[in-house]
């Protein structure tokens, strides 16, 4: 009997594989079919000064408006996109694509904010990430103290000399970078000194459960202090409501990102948000 159930089991778990094969494959295809017929978007999620209410910033964020599907959060295809390499290109589109809106957002008269765009690790290994920035930053006019680039902990934790190097040379150019999800990777610290960041992103899940966990605030409070003691600036990723926003705001934190301000928005929406946002956001000192 338990033979048998083994051979089930072993058989569900292959067909099982199958049915993901399939899927990936599928979504593979579909993906390249996306980037070469334009079915893929940014939405921008606007970055607030917390203690002046202004936008400061803009975070693109892909979508996929899938002709079957409607529109797909990065979560479904991100995987594969890694590990098919696509991401390469397709982080090259986003680059491409954030810096042309940003322009257009300033050449239309919005008050000027940072860019930020996320980089996968790959981009950094497989791709050259120093030339996809500048031939973006060339073919769009964006000024390069207007781009913010998202790294992860993973990418600068590999700490070598590709890494290092590729950081600095984008550094040189006058970019700002700033670290995402700060504090879901590894606890060595010794490489935000050397890699000469501008910011870090607190990862949501500390800043969700702040009020009632006493421990993701304390820690929250740690890398706020630890980031003013390092001349580093500090967003709070995640900033679902009012109270999240008075303990952001006691403890200094300089920016905040997240649906209490808005959820990511299509580049109109967004312009109107930025447009409105002096009636929308009433910080109380
Ligand atoms: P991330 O860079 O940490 O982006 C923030 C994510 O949190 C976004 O999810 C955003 O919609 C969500 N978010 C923002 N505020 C709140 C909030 O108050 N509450 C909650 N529950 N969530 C909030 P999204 O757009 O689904 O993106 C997920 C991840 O996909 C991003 O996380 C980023 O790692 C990746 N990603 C998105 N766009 C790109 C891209 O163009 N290139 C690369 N390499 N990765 C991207
Ligand atoms: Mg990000
Ligand atoms: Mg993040
Ligand atoms: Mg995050």
């Amino acid at each position: 009997h338990a033979k048998g159930a083994g051979r089930n089991a072993f058989r569900f778990y292959t067909e099982q594989m199958n049915v993901d094969a399939v899927a990936h494959q599928h979504i593979r295809v579909g993906l390249r079919r996306a980037l070469e017929h334009g079915e893929l978007a940014l939405h921008y999620q606007p970055q607030i000064s917390l203690s002046s209410g202004a936008v400061i910033g803009a975070e693109a964020l892909i979508r996929w408006n899938h002709p079957e599907l409607g529109l797909l959060l990065p979560a479904t295809f991100l995987p594969t996109a890694e590990e098919s390499g696509l991401i390469v290109p397709m982080g090259d589109w986003v680059l491409q694509e954030a810096c042309r809106q940003a322009v257009e957002w300033l050449e239309a008269g919005l008050p000027e904010f940072v860019m930020a765009v996320n980089i996968s690790a790959m981009q950094f290994t497989r791709g050259d990430l120093e030339q996809s920035v500048l031939r973006a930053l060339a073919d769009s006019g964006l000024p390069p103290a207007l781009l913010e680039l998202e790294l992860t902990e993973s990418i600068l934790i590999q700490d070598t000399e590709k890494v290092l190097e590729t950081v600095q040379r984008l550094k040189s150019h006058g970019l700002m970078l700033s670290i995402d999800d700060f504090g879901t990777g590894y606890s060595s610290l010794s490489y935000l000194k050397r890699f000469n960041v501008d910011k870090l992103k607190i990862d949501r899940s500390f800043i969700c459960d702040m009020i009632n966990n006493p421990n993701d605030a304390t820690i929250v409070r740690a890398i706020i202090q630890m980031a003013r003691n390092l001349n580093l600036k500090t967003i709070a990723e995640g900033v679902e409501d009012e109270h999240l926003l008075s303990f952001l705001r006691l403890q200094y934190c300089d920016e905040g990102q997240g649906y209490y301000f808005s959820r990511p928005l299509p580049a109109d929406e967004f312009a109107r948000y930025v447009a409105n946002n002096t009636q929308q956001l009433k910080l109380i000192p």
